[in-house]
């Protein structure tokens, strides 16, 4: 069972609405690199890390959350394509190819921890560079 974690507060909640507005960001590094075009994989959700990366483990916490589409995160076709073209265009999903999932992101992210831990830093890096100067300073 799912063990509930403290609502947000107000800064947790503007860093999880920021991070929803960037998009998937496996979906934005995948742009960036070259290895994908057109749309993202699927709607944005605010995916709470778990310890561990472990389905059913207790989450991190309100700070610890990643934006990730529907097929990143959980495996989730966009309407008319079959999990196979999503694979084939969108590489593994977090959920659905676990394993591959991981090895990939050590590969595309390396030396920014593991699994989602990865891809959250890679998001705060986006979150910096897009942050308005005034409040940079
Ligand atoms: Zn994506």
């Amino acid at each position: 069972m799912r063990r509930a974690i403290k609502s947000a507060t107000k800064a947790e909640k503007a860093y999880q609405e920021a991070a929803r507005a960037l998009g998937c960001v496996v979906c934005r590094w995948r742009f960036a690199a070259g290895l994908q075009r057109g749309i993202g994989c699927g709607p944005t959700r605010i995916h709470h890390r778990n310890v561990g990366d472990l389905h059913g483990q207790k989450q991190i916490g309100q700070h610890a959350v990643v934006a990730l589409g529907d097929w990143h995160h959980q495996g989730i076709p966009l309407p008319g394509r079959t999990g196979r073209q999503m694979y084939a265009i969108y590489g593994p999903s977090f959920q659905q190819q676990a394993r591959e999932f991981r090895t990939w992101t050590q590969e595309a992210l390396p030396g920014m921890g593991r699994g989602t831990e990865a891809w959250q830093a890679y998001q705060d890096q986006l979150l910096q560079q897009t942050a308005p100067k005034d409040e940079a300073a």
